[in-house]
Parts: structure tokens; C-alpha cells; sequence
């Protein structure tokens, strides 16, 4: 099962990978997870990478595009994946989809994310993230047992240095602009499955479950 989630910065789509990461037993490939940990590591990459990021700039297509190439090449991605937040440009989606056709495989579907503007900016200012697992919460919509603490591990939660109004702003424009046209280019190969992501995380849970499930 080969799937692509699609959507606004905010949408959901890290905390639906992760339900169906554990249902289906296929990784969750984040480019933005992938990039935090160059980052983190202070890598050639991440040094090139966080300039793009911090100013809500999307990182060159040739880097991400060479990081998911390599990725997909692993052999726990043989039974499939999930790909969170990439391909987020037209260029992106034509280089996965000659990447996958030479190694005879596809997209099944793209969920694509639906939510309103409002509501995203809401969700990215009180998103909180575990420094340790990554696991992701919320503190109004998703609020861990124990406030500050992850609790899957117990790591400390916190705020993404990208998830600041004024960035936020730039991301969602960048995503207006550079990734919204991929919802009718997959919608053209037929792949695409819309799903509310105004509704409650478990009923966007059964959603993207019965959009799965129709594959
Ligand atoms: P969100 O989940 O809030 O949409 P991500 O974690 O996916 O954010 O991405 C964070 C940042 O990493 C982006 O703003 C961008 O700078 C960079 N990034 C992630 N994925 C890509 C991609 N596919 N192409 C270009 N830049 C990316
Ligand atoms: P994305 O990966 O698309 O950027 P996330 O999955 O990280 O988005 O979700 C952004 C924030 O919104 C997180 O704090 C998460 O807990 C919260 N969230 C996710 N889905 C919902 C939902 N359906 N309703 C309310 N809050 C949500
Ligand atoms: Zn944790």
C-alpha cells in the first residue's frame, strides 16, 4: 500500500501517519522529520536545509527529491509507505512518479486533507512535539496526560521553531501556491480521495480508514 498524504501545514497529516503507520505496519516517511534530524545533526544538508525552513521556504525539490529517492530504496519500504509531506511541488511529484515507475510500483492513493485556513493556524501554534519519540499533541485538541510530557515516553514536549504566527503565515502561502495544484494533478490520475479534516482526529481516523479500505 503506497500512499501519499496531502494537505496544508497543520492539516493532520503527521498525526493520521502515525495511526496508520501502526494499523498497516508501513513506515511514515516525513521529509520535514527527515530534515529536522539533518538539521539537528548539523549535516552539510541541514545547514542548506534550515535557512529554507525557519524562513517557511520550502527546501530545493533536487535535495528532497534525492532524500525520499533514498529512502524508498530501503527495503522496509518494500511492503509499502506513507509519504507526510512529500511531494509538495509538481516537480516533486513527477520526479517520485519516474522513481517509482522505474522500480514497477505506484501510487494507491492520495488523502488529500481538507481543513479551513482558521483552524490551521490554531492547530500549528498550540502544536507540541516530543523531543524524544516525536510523537505529536495538542495542547487544547490532543493534550498529553501530563503537561510538558510525552505520553508515550515521558520526553519532553516541544514547539517547533517554524510553528511561529509569522511563519506560519508564509507557510500556508507557500502551500496556496507551490503544493495546493497537486490536488488536481492526482486528482487527474484518479488516485485522489478527499477526506474533512475539520472533524475530530478519531473521525478523521475512520475517514482516511474508509478512504484505505476502498483501495
Ligand atoms: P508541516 O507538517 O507543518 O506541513 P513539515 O514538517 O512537513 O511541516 O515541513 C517543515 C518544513 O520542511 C517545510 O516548511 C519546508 O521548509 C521543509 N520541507 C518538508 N518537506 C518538504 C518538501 N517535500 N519539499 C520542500 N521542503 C520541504
Ligand atoms: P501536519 O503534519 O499536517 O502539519 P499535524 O498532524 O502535526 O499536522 O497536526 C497539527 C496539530 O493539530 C497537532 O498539534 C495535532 O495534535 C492537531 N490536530 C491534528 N488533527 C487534528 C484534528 N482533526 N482536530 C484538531 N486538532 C488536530
Ligand atoms: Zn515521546
Amino acid at each position: 500500500m503506497n500512499l501519499i498524504l496531502l494537505g496544508p501545514p497543520g492539516a493532520g497529516k503527521g498525526t493520521q501517519a502515525q495511526f496508520i503507520c501502526e494499523e498497516y505496519g508501513v513506515p511514515q516517511i516525513s521529509t520535514g522529520d527527515m530534515l529536522r534530524a539533518a538539521v539537528a545533526a548539523e549535516t552539510e544538508l541541514g545547514r542548506r536545509a534550515k535557512t529554507c525552513m525557519d524562513a517557511g521556504e520550502l527546501v530545493p525539490d533536487a535535495v528532497v527529491v534525492g532524500i525520499v529517492a533514498e529512502r524508498l530504496s530501503q527495503s522496509d519500504c518494500a511492503p509499502g509507505f506513507i509519504l507526510d509531506g512529500f511531494p509538495r511541488t509538481v516537480a516533486q511529484a513527477d520526479a517520485l512518479a519516474n522513481e517509482l515507475a522505474v522500480a514497477a510500483k505506484k501510487i494507491d492513493a492520495v488523502i488529500s486533507f481538507r481543513v479551513d485556513p482558521d483552524a490551521l493556524v490554531e492547530r500549528l501554534t498550540g502544536r507540541r512535539t516530543c523531543r524524544l519519540c516525536g510523537a505529536g499533541f495538542h495542547v487544547n485538541f490532543s493534550p498529553p496526560v501530563h503537561e510538558g510530557k510525552c505520553d508515550r515516553c515521558g520526553g519532553e514536549l516541544v514547539q517547533r521553531a517554524d510553528d511561529r504566527e509569522e511563519t506560519i503565515r508564509r507557510r500556508l502561502q507557500v502551500y496556496d501556491s507551490q503544493t495546493s495544484p497537486l490536488i488536481d494533478y492526482y486528482a487527474k490520475s484518479g488516485v485522489l480521495k478527499v477526506v474533512d479534516g475539520m472533524l475530530p482526529i478519531d473521525e478523521v481516523r475512520s475517514a482516511v480508514k474508509e478512504a484505505i479500505g476502498s483501495v
